[in-house]
């Protein structure tokens, strides 16, 4: 069989043992790999890289499509760009796939049936990394959703649920609150799930949805979540299973992929030998099975169920009465090598496909709707009572733009504002046309020509649309 290339990262902190044992298990099992190493994390952003990682980097990630990268430590601090957030957007990592297993009764665990992969989208949602200080008392952060963003993670979500002989996929978002973000985020979930009728859908507002998940894992199958749901509630899946150091990730784009442990650096157990390389080494099975190496991914996958079914265990797993050998990351290594023609006994075998089963999602359909502008929300900078600032900003309307409403925080407070509500510097005053017409954006040049004459410090706008005819935007509470 040809070598395939890929690239590898030993990284910072426990990275470079786990990656060690990582590879030499798969080499060991037979895995066909070319290793070009490149060399990322805290050596490269002291040496002044803020993205922490070299140009030339790129350039083996580009040339092999395949990453294999130990954890690195973001060193603390701004300035410093977090490289995993980078290396997924540069590479159109879209897709966060994280399965999260308990291995009862060899790994302790309050949920010895849970057996629960985690879709999450990578790209988009408030890790877009658009923040702004306003005033001096307002910060603000955007969240993102895309229609083709939601679109390639859902339908990744249900060919994967699909390929894997999975039942079940449910979709987590805060739809109640974030009527419009993630309300696209569970309308495309509908949308999609309704190409694939044998599989079971639901919906779980997040916090509930965690909640139950913490709980009751088993009664998740695949759950899809947006960015920051997906990066919280993976951690607690995989922490519930037995330990954080047991689960691997996929990242997957349209032609690059990325494979790795979920968990840190743990800069406190470097160098001592007792890390877990578990965690990494699921993260190579998962790259085998994507670069069609099936055959090996499953030698290695049943060697080291086998592994942990014989008791021996790294210090995170090991418990007096269930395991019976407490071991270092380069045993615990020469263990799993040794048993690299077994396959358990009690755990489930697994076999996985000899060929790679690529997720190849398209999209190809981006419709584009009637927009109308219809009004303008313009933000102000001002130190006062609502009371104040109401007729201040009223005087400014234009024939075209009146004021509808204006609110603090979202909340309603002139006109007829609530005396309690309490309010920062920071004010979205709301103007639409009094006659529902469409305006210009000329209109809001005089708007603002008007609100600068008044001395008053605007700090952004935001344009008021329907599409098709349908109001895309929210009322403010109170409205
Ligand atoms: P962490 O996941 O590195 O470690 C938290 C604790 O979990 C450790 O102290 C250790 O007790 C345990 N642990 C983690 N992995 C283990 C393993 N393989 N074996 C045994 N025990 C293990 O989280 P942290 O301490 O918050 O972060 C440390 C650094 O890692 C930070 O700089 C952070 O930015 C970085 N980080 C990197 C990645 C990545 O590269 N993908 C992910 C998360 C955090």
């Amino acid at each position: 069989m040809a070598k395939t290339p890929i690239t590898v990262a030993y990284g910072d902190g426990i990275g470079p043992e786990i990656m060690q044992a990582t590879l030499d298990i798969i080499l060991a099992a037979g895995a066909e790999i070319d290793i070009e190493v490149i060399e990322i994390g805290e050596k490269v952003y002291l040496r002044g890289l803020t993205a922490g990682i070299e140009d030339s980097s790129w350039d083996s990630l580009r040339r092999t499509q395949v990453f294999l990268k130990a954890p690195i430590t973001t060193p603390s601090g701004s300035g410093y760009k977090s490289l995993n957030v980078t290396t997924r957007k540069t590479l159109g990592l879209y897709a966060n796939v994280r399965p999260c297993v308990s291995y009862h009764p060899f790994v302790q665990s309050k949920h010895p049936n849970m057996d629960v992969v985690i879709v999450r989208e990578n790209e988009e949602d408030l890790y877009a990394g658009i923040e702004h200080r306003q005033t001096s008392e307002v910060y603000q952060c955007l969240k993102i959703i895309s229609r083709p963003g939601c679109e390639k993670i859902m339908r990744y979500a249900f060919e994967y649920a699909r390929n894997n002989n999975r039942k079940k996929v449910t979709c987590f978002s805060k739809d109640n609150i974030m009527k419009m973000t993630d309300g696209l985020f569970h309308q495309v979930f509908d949308e999609v799930g309704a190409d694939y009728p044998e599989i079971e859908k639901e919906h779980w507002i997040v916090d509930i949805g965690a909640a139950k998940l913490a709980d009751t894992p088993e009664a998740f199958d695949v759950i899809v979540m947006p960015n920051l749901y997906g990066d919280i509630l993976s951690d607690v899946a995989a922490q519930i299973t037995g330990s954080v150091g047991l689960a691997g990730s996929a990242n997957i784009g349209a032609s690059c992929a990325m494979f790795e442990a979920i968990h840190g650096s743990a800069p406190r157990r470097a160098g001592q030998n007792v890390a877990n390389p578990s965690g990494l080494l699921l993260g190579a099975v998962m790259m085998l099975n994507h670069i069609g190496q099936g055959g090996v991914a499953s030698r290695v996958h049943n060697a080291w169920l086998k592994t942990l079914e014989d008791g021996i265990h790294t210090y995170d797993v090991y418990k007096e009465g269930k395991s019976t050998r407490k071991v270092s990351t380069t045993e615990f290594a020469q263990a799993v090598i040794e048993r690299l023609d077994k396959t358990p006994s009690t755990l489930k075998t697994v076999n996985y496909p000899k060929e790679s089963k690529k997720i190849d999602i398209k999209i190809t359909h981006r419709p584009r709707f009637k927009k109308d502008l219809v009004g303008v929300d313009v933000f102000l900078n001002w130190d006062g009572e609502a009371n104040v600032i109401g007729p201040l900003i009223e005087a400014c309307g234009t024939e075209q733009l009146k004021l509808v409403v204006v609110s603090n925080r979202g909340v309603k407070v002139y006109p007829h504002g609530h005396a309690e509500t309490f309010c920062t510097d920071h004010w979205r005053c709301r103007f639409e046309n009094p006659a529902g017409k469409n305006i210009t954006h000329n209109d809001i040049l005089q708007l603002l020509s008007n609100v600068h004459n008044a001395g008053l410090d605007f700090i952004k706008i935001e344009n008021l649309c329907n599409f098709d005819g349908v109001r895309g935007y929210t009322l403010a509470q109170g409205q």
